[in-house]
């Protein structure tokens, strides 16, 4: 039938011919990496329109990272000639903050709410910790808010939780009390908007009703990484299976479940299965990313987890280009190499955005930066310290805040004194007490602080009402240029020895308002436009001198856009998007986790060393380094036709040297996939390897540690539950097992010591192993590797 004869479906294989065009119901998708998973998905939109059967506004498509959403819209677009606009295409986040946006009454939320990114949850917990009067070494910030994090996530409120002991009723006192905060200011973490939008449609049928009846289609990628309460709220918007007429179409991949850290349950694909009855389970094997090597190397890898579905993945695209592995002595020299290699796949015509360096740990990337800078190749970061982290402009974006709502007392706290203004902290004390004593935010009690303090206290109020007045009538570019100047922020960093690159920042910031606002179709000029409104027509109606603050709510759904507000959401829901000017042709510099569902021309995954990757914190157990190998899995996927691998024998991070030895997950590679550019390290000792990682994975050794002279050993931080992943990882110092760091000793050798062998040179004592004329030492030896030794045979000699 002419249903099955579209264009859109011409070159599709018979399996994805069947997802794309399976009938109405629930549809479970499970292949592996570069299978059509992401295509799939968005020709099925596609399809469903052209076909009839659904309208834009019927469609809810959730994808896992804003760059995906803005891909997927572009695809569609290019498609078909549709409003995008009307369809629900975003994040989990990003779905929540346009639900809340519109139901804003009746979450019991001002409609210029404003959301907490996670430094900044940081601080408000770290203002009720203080408030509470609780002492932050036994209440932990950071653990504190991850503890109110995973509640939310688990849809847990306060009354839902018992404290078991001391710490858990501080823990529970400061979300009871860290919530009241947050609704005082107006202001929601991330995993307030899950939560509060779940429970907005659990308890208000109306409301579910209307979204039950409108939702034709609700499609989830990457279904594997959702977690409990994301699949709740999925349910809550589908209704039950068969009386809702709501089809969910999951696409999934088991293999590639990398988020569990963060409370990811690859779980929810079975429940899906079961729950919704999905009649048979699609698999798709046949793989168009990668070339043979690649593809050989990820499925041997992966066969190595012993919790899988069971897939299997081929392609016809021959072997292709052995992946290239290279080991460097230093951080510094591997990113030297990297450099020469994308010089020449450059010299090579292949632009510079088709080749990605990924990494396991945010923490990499500085040293990959400056080689990169130095040399004047452009690159873009994803993560990282984003752009919309930085101090400057968050300063920035607090003052807008206030603007908008002047009871968001985070953003009040970090601007109310910079630039300088002459309120010290006692007076900010006595304003917070004012404000707890009588339940209003800081902006409403600056009155009652006496004397000059005050004074100043109402001038910076003053000064926010007249910044309120001033941007009036102005366009997106025009409120941050004025506020940016008025504030006196501009003027401060001019003024500041080092403040170049912070003013540079600030005129990014400008660029990139403008930048979102055409990209949002606002319009040059435009102040507001509803969603559902074709687009153009509004704004083209209105004078460009209606105030951009006053918001305008969208006739059917009271949806609210102005774009100051949308900016603000954007700015702390897509941090990081915005980085690189668009159209540059940059190297993209990611961790792993961010890569998901991305694919490139060239690949560099650096770091391939024990401790990094697998890192330490998931070594302890099988399933996080089953998780860890997920990731590899994820990262070796990414590659269409060249995969470089290395890893380097010492590693700044933190501070400290690291000496490495390289990751078993290079090892459980197929020695014929691999092309080594440097000698493969046939070191003496390589037959302790497996003794000694199992020694590593007991706690009792470790294959990367703190070098001579370094800090003692400090205990990696506690986080709830022993968290994991790429948040946490720049938070911990390489530790070294205490035992080994005090006083182990062999032979008259130390750990950290350094030594002369014969053949191999000076060295650093790493470990110690076994007694008497069993007694052995693993010495990293510079640029002749990194060495197991028998001390009964080995010429070593101390030389300090
Ligand atoms: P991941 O698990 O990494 O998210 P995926 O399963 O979502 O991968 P896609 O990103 O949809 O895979 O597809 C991988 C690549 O293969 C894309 O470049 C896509 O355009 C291409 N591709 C998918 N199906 C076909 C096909 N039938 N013919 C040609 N190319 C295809
Ligand atoms: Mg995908």
């Amino acid at each position: 039938s002419a249903a099955f004869s579209s264009p859109l479906l011409a070159g599709l294989n018979p399996e994805q011919l069947a997802a794309v065009t399976a009938p109405p119901g629930p549809a479970l998708i499970l292949a592996g990496a570069g299978s059509g998973k992401t295509r799939v998905l968005t020709t099925r939109i596609a399809w469903l329109m052209q076909t009839g059967q659904v309208s834009p506004a019927g469609i809810m498509a959730v994808t896992f990272t804003n760059k995906a959403a803005k891909e997927m819209q572009a695809r569609l677009s290019a498609m078909l000639p549709v409003n995008t606009r009307a369809m629900w295409i975003g994040t989990f986040h990003g779905l929540c903050n346009r639900f809340l946006r519109a139901h804003a009454k009746v979450a019991g939320l001002p409609a210029a709410f404003q959301i907490l990114d996670t430094s900044d949850q940081l601080s408000a917990v770290k203002r009720v910790i203080k408030a509470l009067k609780f002492d932050e070494e036994k209440c932990i910030p950071k653990a504190t808010s991850y503890f109110i994090a995973n509640a939310k996530d688990a849809g847990q409120r306060p009354k839902d939780l018992q404290p078991r002991d001391e710490l858990g009723r501080m823990q529970l006192a400061v979300y009871q009390a860290y919530e009241d905060q947050c609704q005082r200011e107006g202001v929601v973490d991330f995993a307030e908007l899950m939560l509060r939008t779940y429970e907005i449609m659990r308890d208000h049928p109306e409301v579910r009703e209307h979204y039950q009846r409108r939702f034709k289609h609700i499609l989830v990628d990457e279904f594997q990484d959702t977690n409990r309460l994301q699949y709740l709220w999925l349910k809550a918007f589908a209704g039950s299976p068969g009386v809702t007429g709501t089809s969910v179409f999951a696409v999934g991949d088991d293999d590639q479940s990398i988020y569990a850290f963060r409370g990811a349950q690859v779980g929810n694909m079975a429940d899906f299965e079961r729950e919704f009855r999905v009649p048979h389970v699609i698999k798709l094997e046949q793989n168009y990313r990668s070339h043979g090597h690649i593809l050989d190397a990820a499925n041997t890898l992966i066969a190595q987890n012993s919790k899988r579905l069971g897939k299997n993945l081929r392609t016809d695209a021959g072997l292709g280009e052995p992946i290239r592995v290279h080991e460097a002595a230093s951080d510094f020299a591997e990113a030297q190499w990297m450099l020469d290699e994308i010089r020449q796949v450059k010299r090579e015509g292949h632009p510079l955005y088709e080749v990605a360096v990924l990494y396991r740990s945010n923490a990499q990337s500085r040293v990959i930066e400056s080689a990169l800078f130095n040399a004047g190749v452009p690159y873009k970061v994803y993560g990282g310290l984003r752009f919309f982290e930085r101090a400057e402009v968050k300063h920035a974006l607090a003052y807008l805040r206030l603007i908008e709502n002047p009871s968001d007392d985070t953003s009040f706290l970090r601007v109310v004194n910079f630039p300088a203004r002459g309120i010290g902290a006692r007076s900010i004390e006595q304003l917070q007490d004012a404000a707890r004593a009588s339940g209003r935010s800081l902006a409403q009690s600056v009155t009652a602080v006496a004397g000059k303090a005050g004074a100043n206290l109402q001038a910076f109020m003053a000064l926010i009402d007249t910044l309120r007045e001033a941007i009036r009538g102005l366009t997106l570019r025009d409120i941050i240029e004025h506020v940016v100047e008025a504030s006196g922020l501009a003027e401060h960093y001019r003024a500041e020895k080092d403040g170049q690159e912070r003013v540079e920042n600030l005129a990014e910031l400008v660029n990139a308002a403008e930048a979102f606002v055409t990209q949002e179709g606002f319009g040059k000029d435009a102040i507001a436009l509803p969603v559902d409104e074709p687009a153009g027509t509004i704004a083209a109606g209105l004078p460009a001198a209606v105030a951009a603050v006053e918001l305008l709510p969208d006739a059917e759904t009271g949806e609210i856009i102005s774009p100051l507000l949308a900016f603000l959401t954007h700015a702390s829901l897509e941090a990081g998007d915005n980085q690189a000017q668009a159209g540059q042709d940059a190297v993209q510099l990611m961790t792993i986790h961010a890569a998901k569902g991305l694919e490139f021309h060239h690949v560099f995954l650096t770091g391939l060393e024990e401790g990094l990757f697998p890192h330490e914190n998931s070594m302890s157990d099988t399933d996080g380094l089953e998780e860890e190998r997920r990731l590899m899995y994820v990262a070796i996927t990414r590659a269409r036709q060249r995969l470089y691998i290395s890893f380097s024998q010492t590693r700044m991070l933190h501070g400290q040297t690291r000496y490495n030895v390289k990751s078993r997950f290079l090892d459980e590679l197929p020695e014929d996939a691999l092309k080594w550019l440097t000698p493969r390290n046939q070191g003496f000792g390589s037959g302790f390897e497996k003794p000694y990682r199992d020694a590593w994975a007991s706690g009792k050794g470790m294959g990367s540690m703190v070098g001579a002279g370094a800090q003692p050993f400090r205990q990696a931080p506690a986080w709830g539950g022993g968290k994991r992943g790429e948040d946490n990882f720049k938070d911990l110092t390489a530790p070294i097992p205490k035992a080994m760091a005090e006083s182990k000793t062999a032979g008259g050798f130390r750990v950290g010591q350094s030594v002369f062998h014969n053949k191999f040179g000076e060295g650093v004592v790493l470990t110690l192993e076994g007694n008497g004329p069993d007694a052995r030492v693993q010495v990293n030896f510079g640029r002749h590797g990194t060495k197991w030794l028998m001390l009964s045979v080995a010429k070593l000699t101390p030389i300090e």
